[in-house]
């Protein structure tokens, strides 16, 4: 098992550059996600490591080994796309073969290891069928399998879950998680799903055209959010953010929306010259107060069942906020409510550079 050291990586395309200064260090055994909206330059980083892509500029490591020229063959990475592209005329075991044949090892050497993996992925009672005759999650089962055969060093997974329905993908998702550590493997998982990202990675680098906001554990990543992109990327629904301006140490949002500073952000802003921000808080870290005038002043717009609890929609001075509420509570479109956030959750951003004060 390796781990792998991203130094500098730059990648143009022409004039474009998708990829500007990455450096990211991924451990040994580290479940680590790439995280980031269409277009951000996931899947280029990920083909880089792999060696499908030449960086412009940087340098890629693997433990103390420099393999930035070396060819995706002499790498020993296992690869895992979104459309999984089984061969359709090959059965599911000389699909996994296959990877083997090409290194023509014997063949009882290939079928031993062609049924200890597929036992790994509970698809040994699938041999004998064609992808076609498979469904979707079992094809991405096989799909795993055939990359898995080669004892690749570092598992790179491109969004291995796109096309699998819903609840498959939840099943799935807690599978792959869970081989990923039986199988004590380094893997790097692109997604553009924040959902995923939270739940199956130890560590999360958010990015966004081509540079890494922001590497760190989900928690982190989640309550901790660095820039306004990241904590509304991340949640769902994502972090609020409410206009304010900084008059006389007090958030002033209105005329009749004021707020204290939070403690964590009092020596901060003294020492700060900000003016304007962001307040970001999460849908849980709410109370709704019906009764009194504590927080701040706001009217419901709507609200959405979930089961359990309920997404209330709520109006705070042009800021659309969303917060959770419990769901026997009843409410009215348009009655005024005051939301009482906990200030320790409180994230502050610069309005001008959105990123998070500190
Ligand atoms: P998605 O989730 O949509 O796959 P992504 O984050 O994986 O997005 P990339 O596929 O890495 O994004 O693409 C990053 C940027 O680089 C995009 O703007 C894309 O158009 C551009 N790009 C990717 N590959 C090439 C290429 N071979 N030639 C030119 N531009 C490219």
């Amino acid at each position: 098992m390796v781990s792998i050291k991203l130094e500098g990586i730059v990648k143009k395309f022409g004039n474009f550059t998708a990829l500007d200064n990455i450096n990211l260090t991924i451990k040994d055994k580290e479940f680590m996600a790439l995280l980031g909206p269409s277009g951000s330059g996931k899947s280029t980083l990920l083909y880089t490591i792999a060696g499908i892509y030449k960086p412009t500029a940087g340098r890629i490591y693997f433990d103390d080994r420099d393999v930035t020229e070396l060819p995706p063959k002499d790498r020993n990475v296992g690869l895992v796309f979104q459309n999984w592209a089984l061969y359709p005329h090959m059965t599911v075991y000389k699909n996994i073969a296959f990877p083997l044949e090409l290194r023509k090892l014997p063949k009882e050497e290939i079928d031993k290891k062609v049924r200890e993996v597929a036992k790994i992925l509970h698809i040994e009672n699938l041999l004998e069928r064609y992808p076609w005759q498979l469904s979707g999650g079992q094809q991405q089962r096989v799909a795993i399998a055939r990359a898995l055969v080669k004892e690749p060093d570092v598992l790179l997974l491109d969004e291995p879950l796109s096309n699998l329905d819903a609840l498959l993908r939840l099943e799935v998702r807690a599978e792959l998680k869970r081989l990923q550590k039986d199988l004590d493997i380094t893997a790097v998982y692109v997604t553009h799903d924040q959902a995923e990202a939270l739940a199956m990675a130890d560590r999360i680098a958010v990015i966004k055209e081509g540079k890494i906001l922001q590497v760190g554990d989900p928690d982190e990543v989640y309550h901790k959010p660095k820039y306004k992109f990241v904590g509304g990327f991340l949640g769902n629904p994502p972090m609020n953010f409410i206009e304010a301006k900084i008059e006389d140490g007090k958030l002033v949002i209105s005329s009749e929306n004021i707020l204290d500073i939070p403690p964590q952000y009092r020596e901060i802003i003294k020492k700060l010259d900000v003016k304007e921000v962001y307040i970001g808080f999460r849908p849980h870290d709410v109370e709704i107060v019906r009764e009194g005038k504590e927080g701040l002043v706001g009217e419901i717009y709507s609200f959405e069942p979930l089961g359990r609890e309920q997404i209330l929609t709520i109006f705070v001075n042009g800021n659309v906020v969303k917060v959770f509420a419990p769901e026997e509570e009843h409410f009215r479109f348009g009655e005024k409510v005051n939301i009482k956030i906990k200030s320790e959750s409180i994230v502050l951003f610069d309005k001008k550079t959105e990123k998070a004060l500190e």
